[in-house]
This record gives C-alpha cells, structure tokens and sequence, in this order.
C-alpha cells in the first residue's frame, strides 16, 4: 500500500508546526492542514514564553514558524480536515474543499474550542481587561478587582489562583455550585455574585460589570473560564479516547501517542497547561514520535 504522505499534521498552530519542523527536519513527506491565522497564538500577546525578554505579539510568532515549516519541505496546505477514515494501514483525510489525502500518520494539534460569547461587544474587550486564561493573566491584576464568570472546576480553581495576586475576586458561576465549592471560595474570601452579569462597562478597557439588578460592579479585569472542548466532533467518530475526568480533552501518554496505531495529539487539544511552551513541548515529542513509528512500520 502507498500513501500520499508519511505524516499528516492537523492543526497549523504552535503544536502543529513544531511538529512539523521537527518530522521535516528528519526528511519526512509531511503536509500540515489548518489556519494559522485561526490560532489561539494569534489573538495573544505572550510574556512568558522561553527567549522573548520582551512582550511578542502571537501573531508575529506564528509567521515566523510558519517561515520555518518551508525551510524543512512540509506541504502547507490551509484547508481544514473534515473527516477523518481509517484505512487498512494508515488514514484518509478528506478536506473542507473535498480533498482526499492519505498518511501513514497522523499528528492531532487541534487546539480547543473556546468559548461562545456570553456579553455582545465581549470581542473588544479581549486583552484590554478581558481575558480567558487565568493561567496567562492573572499576573497582570496584581492588587487589582477583578471578576471570574464561569462554571465548572477550571472556573473555581482560576478564581482562588487569582486570590494569590488580585486584591479583590469577585465569582459568578454559571452553574449551580455545590455547598463544598460554595464555602472553598468563601474561605478564600472570594464573593459569589448573586445578579448575573449582563454587561461590560467601559470605553477603551472593562471598568466593570453592569448587574442584572442595573447596579454596576467596578473592576479592573473580567475572566471568562467555560470549560474548553476539543473539535471532538471530528475526532469521536474515529474512536480516540479523551482524558476519563473531564472528557474534553485527547488521551496520550508520554510519548504523545493516542489510543490509536499511528495516531499523536499535542498541545491544547491534550488538556491544560493552555499555554505556549506546553503546546511547543510537546509538538516536538509528536513530531519525533511519529517518526519513530515511520521509519519502524516502513522496516517491518
Ligand atoms: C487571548 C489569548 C491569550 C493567550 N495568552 C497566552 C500567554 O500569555 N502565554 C501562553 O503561554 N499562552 C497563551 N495563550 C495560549 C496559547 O495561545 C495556546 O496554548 C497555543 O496557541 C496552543 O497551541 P495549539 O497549537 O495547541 O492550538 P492553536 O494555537 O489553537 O492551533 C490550533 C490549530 O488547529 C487548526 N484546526 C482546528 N480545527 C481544524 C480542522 N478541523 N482541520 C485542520 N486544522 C484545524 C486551527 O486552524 C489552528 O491552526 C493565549 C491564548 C489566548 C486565546
């Protein structure tokens, strides 16, 4: 049986493109799918990440890396996998515009869906006050005022990690909370807010939150924490397994391996960390993990 590429990487993220370079850069025929534009990469402006003493805008990363995808010969095609096929060996992969491509290999790096949108001007505000990566921002609200709104335990543990640096938290959850997370953030001295937020106030930044009852909540910044779902619609079908707390996210072990012969997955789509140099990580592992599985398949 032949295939038309040895390695397909799903996802033109960070993930996706360290894979990438490294799987080129071991002279395999690689093609790479996705948007880079569509990144969670490109709406961040990263601090933390290894090398950088300054703030770098995401999106000047990515076109960087994408440079670096041409050097090592990977097929760039930005086009998004709508169905995924196993084949007897291998995969097929048919695309938004009705390609049919086949790999040995497939590397997931699909990043997460994030969440829908819960105020109307929320896009506005995104970086100016608004944020949702507690993990990336709390640093910044420093002995600031500042509200979580959320639901599940993503939501209640960001809250009492912003408690380590904010001077005030404010919880709004959007789902009943049990008695134990009730008084967990109660012992944090975090306030639950009992009148749903239905506004951001402010011009240029968030100056606060508008309440159901019109009274107005002032504030320095506003989180948003909904858990994140993985594009699980595409990958379901095919059978991988996804983590058994939270099934959001895709099962690896350390090699990045899934459940599935030839399969990877890496970066967001595997589970927090959200972060960059998690997703960078383990893009490298998938990328020289599924070439250990190549050049193994291709001796047998
Ligand atoms: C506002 C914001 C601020 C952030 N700030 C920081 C920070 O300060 N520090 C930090 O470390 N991290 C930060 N992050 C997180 C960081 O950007 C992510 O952890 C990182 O981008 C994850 O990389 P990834 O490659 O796994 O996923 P992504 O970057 O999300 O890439 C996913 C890729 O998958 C592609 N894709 C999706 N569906 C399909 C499909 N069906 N077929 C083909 N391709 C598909 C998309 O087009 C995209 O190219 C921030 C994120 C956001 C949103």
């Amino acid at each position: 049986m032949s295939w038309d590429y040895e390695i397909a990487i799903l996802g033109m993220g960070p993930a996706g493109i360290q894979a990438g370079i490294h799987a080129g850069r071991r002279k395999h025929k690689v093609i790479i799918f996705g948007k880079p534009y569509k990144s969670a990469l490109a709406q961040a402006y990263i601090e933390n990440y290894f090398g950088f003493k300054e703030k770098i805008k995401g999106k000047a990363l990515l076109e960087i890396g994408m440079e670096q995808l041409k050097r090592f010969e990977v097929r760039i095609l930005e086009e998004d996998i709508v169905k995924i096929e196993p084949l007897e060996s291998g995969y097929k992969l048919i695309t938004e515009k009705e390609k049919e491509i086949t790999a040995l290999s497939l590397i997931l790096a699909l990043g997460v869906k994030r969440p829908k949108k819960i105020f109307k001007d929320e896009d506005k505000f995104i970086g100016k006050g608004l944020s949702y990566c507690i993990d990336c921002d709390a640093w910044f609200y420093k002995e600031k005022k500042v509200a979580v709104i959320g639901d599940g335990s993503a939501a209640i543990h960001g809250a009492k990690l912003l408690t380590n640096f904010a001077k005030e938290v404010y919880f709004y959850p959007l789902k009943d909370l049990t008695e134990d997370d009730k008084n967990s953030l109660i012992n944090k001295n975090i306030s639950i807010l009992e009148k749903k937020p239905i506004d951001i106030i402010g011009k240029e930044e968030v100056k606060g939150l508008k309440l159901e009852d019109e009274t107005i909540l002032e504030l320095d910044g506003i989180f948003i924490e909904i858990g994140a779902k993985g594009p699980l619609e595409l990958l379901a079908p095919i059978g991988i397994e996804l983590d058994p707390e939270t099934f959001s996210y895709v099962k690896v072990n350390r090699n990045m391996e899934t459940n599935m012969e030839g399969i990877f997955a890496c970066g967001d789509l595997t589970g927090p960390p959200l972060q960059l140099a998690k997703a960078v990580g383990e893009g490298c592992i998938a990328g020289l993990s599924a070439s250990d599985y190549i050049k193994r398949i291709l001796k047998d």
